[in-house]
């Protein structure tokens, strides 16, 4: 390769840092990203770049923090059209007098259609390219994301009640096999069992959900110890904490995402550490519910794979994966006493590279490393709220807002200009969730 003979190539982009996330953790200044078929192809100074590759688009970002794109790994997306509804109440008054009311009144395929469509928009606008969802019609949450070029772990959920997905745990389990098959071929959709909590989903289903994730060989998504209420009921009425019965059934493995663990004895931190499953950590949905808080630096400490997600609107009230990279951080130090507890580089490895390892996606994306998607979010930090500037990773975690997001990719396709939405239709939007508000306050 020269000068004379540029290798040709989809995209350039040139980044004022860009921030791999790598093993290494490299940082480097004044480099560019070269794309192809939606791949990163290489990564070098902008002069090497702009020599060996000739793009059919150059973008340069000379004010920009490149990241990995943000990987939410928990959420109930279209629960984005209940953002607001019965706040400031504890989790089992919020689920049962609010959220459960509302959804068995209004969820249909059309609020799941305008709810995720809604959590989607703010997803892009924040900077996160994946998500790992837990809710009813994954079908309809899937096909919106593929349509607007996110990648999505949708979960097949399964619950002891019926709702409007599905009558009994059976029917539940055969609705998310028939999703898994639906979307085998799509490059940006994964499935994942979601049995919703120890506490909603009985031991039967459990141990079906255990040998059909091994057959399927997908992830097992699940709310564990988020209250000390549940660990109190699972005391009551299977004589174990729900962690100790979950392993008793076989679901402790590599496998399984565990959302919440808000409360942790010592000695299940350690066993739980030799399972290889990872911890989803919440820690604004656990701070508004007051249930409880991860010791998540004792975890990382135990060799603990934690990654971060926002759980849904209606608990957080937000999808924003910047101040939930900052909350973790706030909160980490608190909990364990220590200021050195979950640095920013911690808390934003959580936001990337761990959520990909938890979803089983890291050899696809949560870095940028040659071979990975080109997933990829420019933050511009030349603003007054992220000067001066010492240190880029600071700045991203503890000042930037996420209104500084101003471009993101996923899978080489760009899904946010200059902050301006590229896949979805923001009026449509704002119009459909306009109409459920209505329909919904009545
Ligand atoms: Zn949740």
């Amino acid at each position: 390769m020269t000068l004379d003979n540029p290798l040709q190539i989809d995209e350039i982009i040139h980044g004022r840092w860009i921030i791999t996330i790598n093993a290494q953790r490299h940082i480097h200044e004044n480099h560019a990203i070269a794309i192809d078929q939606g791949k990163i192809v290489d990564i070098d100074n902008s002069n090497a770049i702009q020599g060996r590759y000739q793009a059919h688009k150059v973008t340069r970002l000379d004010d920009h923090a490149l990241i990995p794109g943000l990987i939410n790994a928990h959420t109930h997306a279209s629960m984005s059209l209940m953002r607001g509804l019965g706040d400031d109440l504890p989790l089992m008054s919020w689920l049962q007098d609010h959220i459960w009311p509302a959804e068995s009144k209004w969820v249909n395929r059309d609020f799941i259609r305008q709810g995720t469509g809604l959590a989607i928009a703010e997803m892009i606008r924040s900077g996160t390219t994946a998500f790992n969802d837990m809710y009813f019609f994954p079908d309809v949450t899937a096909a919106i994301a593929s349509t607007a070029g996110l990648r999505a772990t949708v979960g097949l959920i399964v619950l002891d009640f019926p709702s409007v997905w599905a009558n009994d745990w059976q029917e539940y389990i055969d609705m998310g096999l028939t999703v898994h098959d639906q979307f085998r071929s799509d490059h940006l959709v994964n499935t994942a069992f979601a049995p919703h909590a120890p506490y909603s989903v009985s031991n039967d289903p459990l141990h079906r959900v255990r040998v059909l994730a091994d057959e399927l060989e997908i992830p097992i998504h699940i709310h564990v110890h988020e209250t000390q209420d549940e660990i109190e009921q699972g005391l009551q009425n299977y004589g174990s904490r729900p962690l100790h019965r979950l392993d008793e059934i076989g679901l402790l493995t590599p496998g399984l995402l565990a959302v919440h663990m808000a409360h942790l004895q010592d000695e299940e931190i350690e066993h739980f550490s030799k399972t290889g499953a990872h911890v989803i950590h919440c820690p604004q949905s656990n701070m508004k519910l007051a249930s409880g808080f991860c010791p998540v630096q004792k975890l990382i400490d135990n060799s603990v794979n934690v990654a971060l997600g926002t759980d849904g609107a209606a608990s957080n009230n937000d999808l924003d994966m910047l101040a939930e990279m900052q909350s973790a951080a706030m909160l980490g130090k608190a909990v364990a006493g220590d200021a050195s507890a979950v640095s920013a580089e911690t808390a934003l490895a959580m936001a990337t590279i761990n959520g990909a390892r938890a979803l089983g996606i890291s050899e696809v994306t949560g870095s940028l490393e040659i071979g990975k998607a080109a997933d990829i979010t420019a933050i511009n930090l030349n603003e007054p709220e992220t000067q001066p500037l010492y240190n880029p990773v600071s700045q991203i975690v503890y000042a930037a807002d996420r209104r500084q997001v101003t471009d993101v990719w996923c899978n080489g396709n760009r899904l946010l200009q200059g902050r301006i939405l590229q896949t979805l239709d923001i009026d449509e939007i704002k119009a459909g969730t306009a109409s459920w508000q209505q329909k919904i306050s009545m």
